[in-house]
């Protein structure tokens, strides 16, 4: 339940209305929202306020629109999960990865999926909401706030971090799809560029393939990557996979993608899971290297998570390299996808609300 306001959903301008409200001056705004664009989760930590405002604010006020349920961190010391709880109760996760090129955030678009693709368990509970601007943008924070470091959470000035304990990349990859969600994502990612500086050539967006989205990006017009979801090279095959096919057929999402990424100087992303047996056959490499040559275009191939309830094979090593040589002989920039997190279920197609396995 929404029972108190929200202060990092507030504009400079109502949250100086909100400190002045409570008898403070109004510099105090300036402090908070110091530390509520740096993630701060709650007033406790916010030192340089008097201790006997920090009590207050918390009795009348909330700093973020969502609390971590859970963190999970990967054995590999790189990947760190989160549960997130929005105010209305619903769970959703974002993941950050610490890589050699920066700190990225995967971050998720809506509390459920809708479309209902059969390899994937973001989807298998059906859509629940889109996620707001704030909840979006929340996620980067999270992760930002958890970059900085137990010891330098301590610290008492929100100011002065290292520049690489910053987000400096977002893939909206999490659970949901962006493009059904399109105005909020289009706000968050102006809110990322704008309030953090990241870069519009950090940001990527992964899409199922809804035309009409890709359009609405293209007419938006900044020069963000995109990733299409392809994993198919037949419109036959990619129905029976991915429903939203029945909708939008391949040829139709690639020329609006390519219209895009031309018009951005952007090359395309093309992401094609390998589910052994189903997708990753030679003469599947052959017809997906038809359909791509001379294209923009780079092919990230992702070896199959498992998920309990899906009966799909994961692919073994071989196939995976059987697959990316045969793009590779036929020109196709092709490289695999290294996963992070698997072991906390936070790769690509295990976010979920998983309450039932823990
Ligand atoms: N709805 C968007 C955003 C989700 S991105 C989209 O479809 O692009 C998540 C990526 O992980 C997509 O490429 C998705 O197809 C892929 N994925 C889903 N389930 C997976 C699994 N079990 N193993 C590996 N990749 C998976």
């Amino acid at each position: 339940m929404i029972d108190k306001p929200i202060l990092f959903n507030m504009t400079n301008t109502e949250l100086e209305q909100f400190v002045v409200s409570i008898g403070q001056p109004k510099f105090r705004a300036k402090q908070i929202s110091e530390w509520l664009s740096r993630g701060a989760p709650d007033f406790s930590v916010m030192k340089n306020l008097p201790e006997i405002l920090r009590n207050d604010l918390d009795k009348v006020a909330r700093t973020m629109p969502c609390t971590i349920i859970k963190k999970l961190e990967s054995t590999d010391n790189q990947t760190t999960k989160f549960l997130l709880e929005m105010l209305d109760g619903e769970q959703i996760e974002s993941v950050l990865m610490r890589t050699s090129y920066g700190n990225s955030v995967c971050v998720s678009s809506q509390a459920g999926c809708a479309m209902g693709c059969k390899f994937c368990a973001s989807t298998l509970l059906g859509l629940k909401r889109n996620l707001s601007i704030n909840e979006m943008f929340a996620q980067v924070l999270v992760a930002q706030w958890e970059l900085r470091g137990d010891k330098d959470k301590k610290n008492i000035k929100p100011n002065g971090d290292p520049k690489n304990s910053d987000v400096s990349h977002i893939v909206v990859m999490g659970t949901g799809e962006p493009l059904q969600n399109t105005e909020n994502l289009i706000g968050f990612l102006e809110r990322a560029n704008n309030d953090l500086g990241i870069g519009w050539r950090r940001i990527t967006v992964s899409t199922c393939g809804i035309v009409p989205g890709i359009k609405e990006l293209n007419a938006w017009g900044y020069p963000i990557n995109l990733a299409i979801s392809l994993h198919a090279p037949n419109d036959e095959l990619r129905s029976k996979l991915m429903p939203v096919n029945n909708k939008y057929k391949i040829s139709d999402v690639l020329d609006a993608s390519f219209e895009f990424v031309t018009k951005n100087n952007r090359q395309l992303m093309i992401e094609y899971i390998l589910l052994a047996g189903t997708n990753d056959s030679i003469e599947n490499a052959e017809e997906l290297s038809k359909l791509l040559t001379s294209k923009n275009c780079m092919v990230n191939l992702i070896p199959w998570n498992t998920v309990d309830e899906r009966e799909f094979i994961s692919p073994s090593g071989n196939a995976v390299h059987r697959f990316q040589d045969i793009l590779i002989k036929n020109g196709i920039h092709t490289r695999i996808r290294r996963e992070r997190g698997q072991d906390i279920g936070s790769a690509c197609g295990q976010l979920r609300l998983n309450n039932k396995k823990d």
